[in-house]
């Protein structure tokens, strides 16, 4: 946008991710689209859509969807349903997917960003599709369907149209994958299409409280950088057209990361258009309070609240904690280290910073960490040879040991062992032997 214009970013995000539950949502088979050794070896009759073919729902991918929206301080529908959304594509043989309409598992959450809050309208949780692949086979151009993917767990999340700039709505996408993994529900792999993002965008003037009366929906974006390149290009495009005193068609548009630039796939359906209703071969589901209040206590510290608790207790820098704090697997062993330090009143944050940096490399297990720590202790004790704050030490102990340094003028050097061994006694840190000696020895030449 440039700067004379006071038009304003509206924009909302829906987040697709599978889940990697062992099973798919409503059959048997394996969950595994990626790893798969063929196409369609991971099938049934209920993920193929054959006639007759009953699913039973997931639950475990159900306890999962709750567990999230709990992450984000959803409320929970304690009675829920899925919903059949009609549509036709061939990588949907039923004609229809199994989804949420309106009563979702989780709803009205939030997620904090530098920039403010975004609102989370809803969480559901819906089955995924199978793929198409455009191929040439025998010359002749072809279209394959692999069902290894279709009815693999699939959570939507819905954002509230909250957020003010691309980088805004990449650190949003950012902070809900770290999510993600942190509750181990999902890998997030994005290449692969494990993790799907859809930015909605409009513009407004700026003090003008109403939504727009248009929306772009950009979809099928799999890498953050792409997001927030789409966004930055939709909110010039829109407001040449603004400016020009027309209004962006309401629409969906694909995202060219060669180009840099969205471009036009279709008009967007109305949800009417998807004829919703209760899927009748899956019966409603209630939960209790007590179900839902035990889901919260299963809940791992989130990276956002570890980083606070570390800037808290171990006194370290916003930026170290927020990169260190988002690899659960490895927060533990961190923490090792900072009580380490803290244990031994070394500056914490030095050793935050000496991690961040790969200055200082992490152990494997949590048993190796006083091993490690120790000799970072000693490697950080040698190396810090501060010469200008040693250096009136030195001058003391050759004032003090005239004598000493009369034999070494004679000739006799290895005094000088003698003489770095009165300079460490007044140092409180174990200077690097080497460096000492010669600063010791150009001390000694100045004073001949
Ligand atoms: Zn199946």
């Amino acid at each position: 946008m440039n700067n004379t214009s006071s038009l304003k970013l509206v924009c909302g995000l829906e987040i697709h991710a599978e889940l990697k539950t062992a099973s798919k949502m409503f059959c048997g088979c394996k969950n595994d689209p990626f790893h798969a050794p063929q196409p369609n070896c991971y099938t049934c009759p209920v993920c193929l859509g054959l006639p007759g073919a009953l699913p039973v729902a997931n639950k475990r991918a159900i306890e999962w969807t709750i567990k999230l929206g709990l992450a984000l301080g959803c409320k929970i529908n304690l009675y829920s349903k899925f919903d059949r959304k009609h549509y036709f594509y061939p990588d949907l043989p039923k004609g229809y997917q199994i989804s949420q309409y309106d009563l979702p598992f989780c709803y009205d959450g939030v997620l904090e960003t530098t920039e403010g809050p975004v609102k989370i309208t809803r969480i559901h949780l819906e089955e995924d599709t199978g793929k198409l692949l455009h191929k040439t086979v025998n010359g002749n151009k072809v279209s394959l369907i692999d069902f290894n993917r279709s009815s693999v767990p699939l959570i939507e999340i819905v954002s509230e149209p909250d957020i003010r700039s691309a980088a805004q709505a990449k650190e949003y996408a950012k902070k809900m994958r770290e999510i993600l993994r942190a509750l181990d529900i999902a890998d997030c792999d994005m290449e692969q299409g494990g993790m799907r993002l859809e930015a909605n965008t409009s513009l407004k003037e700026s003090g003008v409280t109403t939504l727009p009366n248009y929306k772009v929906e950009v979809k099928n974006i799999n890498s953050f950088r792409f997001l927030e390149q789409a966004i930055s290009y939709e909110i010039q495009r829109q407001t040449a057209i603004l400016e020009s005193g027309k209004t962006p068609t309401q629409e969906t548009r694909g995202y060219n990361p060669e180009k840099s630039e969205t471009f036009p796939q279709r008009s967007k359906e109305s949800a009417e258009d998807y004829r919703y209703f209760p899927d009748p071969d899956l019966p409603p589901l209630r939960f209790t309070n007590d179900q839902i209040e035990q889901w919260r206590t299963e809940l791992p510290e989130l990276p956002s609240a570890r980083a606070k608790r570390w800037i808290e207790l171990y006194k370290i820098e916003a930026r170290f904690a927020e990169s260190l704090s988002t690899n659960q697997e490895k927060a533990p062993i961190l923490e090792a280290y900072f009580k380490a330090a803290q244990k031994s009143s070394l500056d914490t944050n030095k050793v935050a910073s000496a991690i961040d940096n790969n200055r200082l490399v992490l152990v494997t297990s949590i048993d190796l960490v006083p091993e490690s720590f120790a000799s970072y202790q000693a490697s950080i004790a040698t190396t810090a040879v501060d010469s200008t704050a040693i250096e009136p030490i030195i001058q003391k102990v050759l004032a003090d040991n005239p004598d000493i340094v009369a034999k070494y003028a004679a000739g006799q050097h290895q005094v000088i062992g003698f003489l770095m061994g009165q300079v460490m006694k007044e140092l409180t840190i174990k200077p690097n032997p080497t460096e000492l000696q010669t600063l010791i020895r150009a001390t000694l030449q100045q004073t001949k």
